[in-house]
């Protein structure tokens, strides 16, 4: 199977040395893509920023922006059967990227920020030959909020996870995870290594493919 794996966070530039990013690690990307590649799988892994070596035997595309993202996603799509979502992409970007380092000043600053694409939302909504996995980070109404992703995103799967805790998701190398079904199942992998859930969850999108190939999710 050929798994296109997103990791990593986006950095959405204010002006020439200034961004917004977030907290993400990169840590439960690279641990699907190092398990994907260990069960013998083809692996693309485009990534944002992060202190983490490449996994040996992947396609490994780095960027930096939404955009980017976006547009190295929409080049790899077709060459794919799983697209795994795993990175942070922002949400929001500055309205607009100054060309010249914006001066300290006494007054408020205010940055107008304007939505960032939502990349699993542009992606084609029929017809689609490969499966569609889409992660949530969630402090609350963790359910709630996956089943919402799974129809508004138009995901096959949503791994959901909790990050309000300290112990795991973002940034820690432990998490706990609980995977959504466009069929109203459920599955949960409870606490663990991200290594161990890597593997645990690429076992489980080896088998919905399948299912969603015969038709039966
Ligand atoms: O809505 P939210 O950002 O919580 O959704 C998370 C999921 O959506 C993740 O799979 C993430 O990779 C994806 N996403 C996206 N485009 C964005 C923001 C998030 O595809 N601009």
């Amino acid at each position: 199977m050929r798994f296109l794996i997103t990791a990593g966070p986006t950095r959405e530039p204010i002006d020439p040395v200034r961004y917004i990013s977030n907290r993400s690690s990169g840590k439960m990307g690279y641990a699907i893509a190092a398990a994907a590649l260990a069960a013998g799988h083809d692996v693309t892994l485009i990534s944002g920023p992060v202190n983490l070596d490449p996994p040996r035997g992947a396609t490994f595309v780095s960027i930096l922006t939404s955009d980017e993202m976006h547009d190295a996603i929409h080049r790899c799509l077709r060459d794919c059967d799983a697209l795994v979502m795993c990175a942070a992409v922002a949400d929001y970007k500055p309205a607009k990227v100054s060309a010249q380092k914006i001066k300290k000043g006494n007054e408020t600053l205010l940055l107008e920020l304007i939505p960032a694409r939502d990349i699993l939302a542009s992606l084609p909504k029929r017809d689609r030959h490969c499966l569609v996995v889409g992660f949530a980070a969630e402090t609350n109404d963790i359910e709630e909020n996956a089943q919402k992703k799974l129809r508004e995103k138009n995901c096959d799967i949503i791994v959901a996870n909790d990050v309000s805790r300290p112990d795991s998701g973002m940034e820690s190398d432990a998490n706990e995870v609980t995977i959504f079904f466009r069929n109203g199942e459920k599955e949960r992998i409870s606490r663990a290594s991200k290594k161990i859930i890597a593997r645990e969850l690429v076992k489980i999108l080896i088998n919905s493919r399948e299912k969603c190939l015969t038709k039966k999710m």
